[in-house]
């Protein structure tokens, strides 16, 4: 048994989060599932993403506090994440004193150690507004591809992290006058000092994928810059070194950290105050984290680096999932600002979320930019989710319902086909946890439905339908052995789907819960003859995209 930190992105609450931001939710919560049911010390964590310039520029707008905002969104998450069955040990907020407490001791503590430096530096500084300009607060031309969308602190075209004086032609957002350069002092992460640390993390990683190792391997390259640490803006955690009471830290720098803070406050709440030194102090424990590419540098250097600068025995990242963009139509990435794309909420009014969990499992972008469209979500739901699954567990219950009144028929001698069926069977666990293992979610599911599909084309050729009159043992052993598979489907989807492998798993009238299953037993377990089964119905339905642009005003 290992130990286990599994960590999504924090969602960035100035909204509902879109389903691009909802990917990442996901798949923490389908591998946390997946590594209960191997039996393994979980613990998952995530939360709201409150402070940062973009909420102060939303809560302007909406002409609220900033805390009146994102507490809104912080209660809609909750509930959202309820309906989808995302179950983190602790979604949490970076507005919890545990985490304000956390973040200033540890820099605090970085500070000691020497890796904070204070310095004067030009910034942008609107006089009309009266206010400095940093982040998300300035926009204007990337220096690195030209786009016009810069921010502050990152190019929305081409990812490029950026500091506010790089601009060409910057405007104030408020007002869109001109900024003056004023001169401030602020106080920074020195970076560079930990180069050489970083840089033997990366190469003894062998777990990260290749566009997050390239990504940081450019990066080192370019040579590590000094990070700044503080923000004059007074939405935020307080700055905790001394002479620097007016500014705050700046939200990266602070929303990383809640990945141990968020652990902190899951034991405290477990009244196991020392619980979270078991899981980030062992140097066994992996810890994997979903994050989209654009979040990659944050994860595999300045959170190491951070890590490294407190002199604890931190583990370091094991594993960063970062997966690529998902496009809406192909009208670009899923984008709060420009409203492209579908949000977590909207989406239940489309469909339930069993649904929405088994699309974007499949369409999740892991080697490269997926594109969502209608007419996919209809042909997954239709053909993988609606034929595949659901019409292989219903004809195969149904037989039997109609054919042995409920009750599993005992096998007769099994032919090599029905043996090779049987393989499939008791492989299928070893398989599907091969793909996991190695982080492959999407191909997992993938080998899930040809699984069903595998059923489908067996129950095709063994016809219990016809054999049940002339072969009544035929029949008999074809529907037992589908049983066998009916079951291993209802584990084997349980981290994907977990509402549907409870409605299997009733349907099956089995003892216990699917979710309370062994992994490695699902292949062995027999559902015993003379078994009988819960009452039987179809589980899905399909789904027309035609009706859903209609009803979403998408002119086609
Ligand atoms: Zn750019
Ligand atoms: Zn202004």
């Amino acid at each position: 048994m290992s130990k286990w930190i599994v960590c999504s992105a924090w969602p960035y609450v100035n909204t509902v989060p879109h389903l691009g931001t909802f990917i990442h939710l996901l798949s923490a919560d389908i591998y946390a599932r997946y590594l209960r049911l191997k039996g393994e010390e979980v613990v998952s964590i995530t939360g709201s993403d409150e402070h940062g310039t973009p909420i102060e520029i939303e809560a302007i707008k909406s002409q609220i506090s900033p805390k009146k905002l994102t507490d809104k969104y912080h209660h809609s998450i909750l509930s959202l994440l309820k309906k989808y069955r995302i179950d983190f040990d602790n979604y949490t907020r970076t507005e919890n004193q545990t985490h304000i407490d956390f973040v200033q001791e540890f820099y605090k503590k970085i500070q000691e150690n020497g890796y904070i430096f204070s310095k004067e530096v030009e910034l942008p500084y609107c006089n009309d507004c009266d206010r400095y300009l940093p982040d998300r607060f300035i926009e204007g031309t990337c220096p690195n591809c030209g786009s016009d969308k810069a921010r502050g602190d990152q190019c929305e075209e081409c990812g490029r992290i950026l500091d506010p004086t790089e601009i060409g032609n910057p405007k104030c957002v408020f007002c869109k006058s001109s900024p003056v350069i004023k001169k401030t002092i602020h106080w920074f992460f020195d970076l560079p000092k930990l180069s050489e640390d970083v840089k033997s993390f990366l190469n003894s990683n062998k777990q990260l994928p290749d566009n997050a190792k390239n990504f940081s391997y450019k990066w080192l390259e370019e040579g590590l810059q000094p990070r700044s640490v503080t923000r004059d803006n007074k939405w935020g955690i307080p700055s905790p070194f001394p002479a620097s009471e007016k500014k705050t830290i700046y939200v990266w720098l602070e929303a990383l950290l809640g990945y141990i803070s968020a652990t902190i406050e899951w034991s405290k709440n477990q009244a196991k105050p020392n619980l979270w030194q078991k899981f980030w102090f062992d140097k066994e424990t992996k810890s994997i984290y979903f994050i989209g590419k654009d979040n990659i540098p944050f994860h595999t250097i300045i959170l190491p680096a951070l890590l490294l600068a407190s002199k604890e025995k931190y583990v370091l990242p094991w594993q960063v999932s970062s997966t690529e963009f998902i496009l809406y139509e192909g009208h670009g990435k899923f984008s709060k600002s420009r409203r492209i794309g579908v949000w977590m909420d909207e989406a239940l009014e489309i469909a339930g979320p069993e649904y929405w969990r088994f699309v974007l499992t499949l369409i999740r972008p892991e080697t490269k930019d997926a594109n969502f469209t209608w007419e996919e979500f209809e042909r997954r739901i239709n053909n993988d989710l609606n034929d595949a699954i659901g019409n292989f567990i219903h004809r195969s219950l149904s037989f039997i319902h109609l054919y042995f009144n409920g009750c599993v028929p005992s096998p007769s001698k099994l032919s090599a086909r029905d043996r090779e069926f049987q393989n499939k069977i008791k492989n299928s666990s070893r398989i599907v946890g091969e793909l996991l293992d190695k982080v492959k979610i999407r191909d997992a599911l993938n080998t899930i439905i040809e699984l069903a599909r595998e059923g489908n084309q067996y129950l095709s050729e063994k016809e219990p339908w016809h054999r049940i009159k002339d072969n009544k043992e035929d029949a008999s052993t074809t529907l037992f052995l589908t049983t066998q598979l009916v079951h291993t489907l209802s584990i084997l989807i349980q981290p994907f789907l977990p509402s549907i492998a409870e409605k299997i798993w009733m349907q099956l009238n089995l003892p216990k819960k699917a979710i309370e299953q062994q992994w490695k037993k699902i292949g062995e377990y027999i559902v015993e003859p003379n078994h009988k089964f819960g009452k039987i119905k179809p589980i899905f339905h399909k789904v027309n995209s035609s009706e859903i642009r209609i009803k979403r005003k998408i002119i086609p």
